[in-house]
């Protein structure tokens, strides 16, 4: 098939948009290389484009040289003064690319009609479903939705406006927040009011704005062919399949980084490619090298996180208290208010040297997927809560905003792979907790957490349910981009 012969202007061209956050961009842009190499006969003519030139820099990261959190900021398209809190800067972020990128993204679009092959196909951040639906009407090409949060966040906003109607919603006050939610489709009785994800919090009777605003575009994928989950049969079967009943077509294609790592283990030419914001502190290898099997708990809150020095010192001294060995990445920008962030570091850092080790920023797959690791306390993002499954790594949530709340309730209380920290942050807490995952109910958790390792192995697997999924996904789009 050559590429002439494809499409109106020649062959299959895709348009990959992801929103500019870390976790959005690390697994949207591992769409590109699964499908293209994990399918090289299907995907030979397709071309998938990077997004448009990111609003961020790398900067090297040490605690010899940090760098100012302005700087370093990956969400510099806020203005220089915005506070950029997690919660906040979200929300922000959300409202500057709906107000600025629309005519960006249509110009990208159009001024390749003049250039052989055309883009075909728009594969946009469900972030932004709203805007990359209109934006693909208006140049007339479709547009499959990609949902870089968990299957249950992303369906839970999307079944929002039905809790409201059936009065399950809203929160109503702290008192509430143990309440069983017990219509959810796919999900009954499962969650607490305190499991939904973070934007329901708030006690308003009418949707808080940036609850409107995500619940909004979740609606919009309505109008995409498609939505791309990063999830696998296995782990979301019964949420799958009550989306399906709602959506034109739901491709469960994940996890995707595990397509990567299928393709070196059988090709071992294959090298590692990153897309991280930051540059990756690699001295944390060589040390979990010289660690016994198992033995290191990896700590991190991700990419946006942030959390006040009081509770970070809560971490620090539960950590150092539990008596085991930990690996934690602090971010520059990660305590918030903190003048002078290469202090706080160091000062723990010194406090920390007989167990610990402390990186501003680590190659979090290798790290997972290092034999001296055997825990994570994680913030539950949704790529960290992937990559730790696929690692078989038992997890500690401390879950913060967004779909966060919602993963955690299922690594604890459906998949049972770990302990839920949630609304709590104690030095004892933390201790017991570490304790109980490293130690007391080390076997247990091992063991469901291989488990689940083995069968998201197996869905990335020629015939596993992801990898036929990311071959029905390439078959759509090149019948829908002629
Ligand atoms: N990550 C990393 N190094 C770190 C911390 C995080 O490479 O030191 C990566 C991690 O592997 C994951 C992403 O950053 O792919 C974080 O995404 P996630 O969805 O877990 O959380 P978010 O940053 O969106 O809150």
């Amino acid at each position: 098939m050559a590429e002439e012969e494809e499409g109106e202007a020649g062959g299959h061209h895709v348009l990959l948009l992801p929103g500019p956050m870390q976790g959005n961009v690390n697994s949207m842009m591992k769409l590109a290389p699964s499908s293209s190499a994990s399918l090289p006969h299907h995907l030979s003519h397709h071309r998938f484009h990077p997004p448009p030139p990111p609003p961020f820099r790398r900067h090297p990261l040490s605690f010899t040289n940090l760098p100012q959190p302005r700087d370093q900021d990956h969400l510099r398209c806020l203005p220089d003064d915005h506070p950029r809190s997690d919660r906040n800067a979200l929300a922000d972020l959300y409202s500057s690319m709906n107000s600025h990128a629309k005519p960006l993204i249509r110009d990208i679009i159009l001024s390749q009609t003049a250039a052989k092959p055309k883009i075909t196909c728009l594969i946009g951040d469900g972030f932004f479903g709203g805007l990359t639906a209109d934006v693909a009407d208006e140049v007339g090409i479709p547009v499959i939705h990609f949902r870089a949060i968990s299957a249950s966040c992303f369906w839970a906003l999307f079944c929002a406006p039905n809790l409201f109607e059936s009065n399950e919603l809203p929160i109503r006050g702290e008192e509430d927040m143990d309440r069983i939610i017990a219509t959810l489709p796919g999900m009954e009785n499962i969650l607490r009011c305190r499991d939904l994800p973070g934007f329901f919090r708030g006690t308003e009777t009418n949707l808080v704005d940036p609850l409107k605003s995500t619940v909004f575009d979740c609606h919009q994928t309505l109008r995409a062919r498609g939505v791309i989950l990063n999830t696998f049969e296995d782990l979301d079967g019964p949420l799958l399949t009550q989306m399906r009943l709602k959506f034109l077509r739901v491709f469960a294609v994940g996890s995707l980084h595990a397509h990567l790592n299928y393709r070196r283990v059988s090709d071992a030419k294959t090298t590692p490619s990153t897309s991280s914001f930051w540059e990756e502190d690699r001295s944390c290898l060589t040390w979990l090298d010289s660690q016994p099997l198992k033995s290191v708990l990896y700590v991190s809150f991700g990419s946006i996180t942030t959390v006040t020095r009081e509770r970070l010192m809560e971490f620090w001294y539960g950590l150092v208290n539990s008596k085991k060995r930990f690996l934690w990445v602090i971010r520059p920008d990660m305590v918030a208010g903190a003048d002078n962030d290469e202090r706080v570091a160091a000062e723990l850092e010194e406090g920390t040297k007989e167990r610990g080790f402390i990186v501003g920023w680590a190659p979090q797959e290798e790290v997972l997927a290092h034999k001296a690791i055997g825990g994570f306390l994680t913030h539950s993002g949704w790529n960290s809560t992937l990559e730790s499954l696929v690692a078989g790594v038992p997890m500690i949530c401390w879950p913060c905003f967004a779909d966060q709340q919602i993963n955690s309730r299922f690594v604890s209380e459906v998949w049972k792979l770990g302990l839920d920290m949630k609304d709590l942050c104690d030095r004892d807490v933390v201790e017991k907790m570490v304790n109980d995952l490293m130690v007391h109910r080390r076997e247990e958790f091992l063991k469901s957490a291989q488990a689940m390792a083995t069968l998201a192995d197996k869905s990335v697997s020629p015939g596993g349910s992801s990898y036929s999924s990311l071959h029905d996904l390439v078959e759509f789009i090149k019948s829908a981009s002629r």
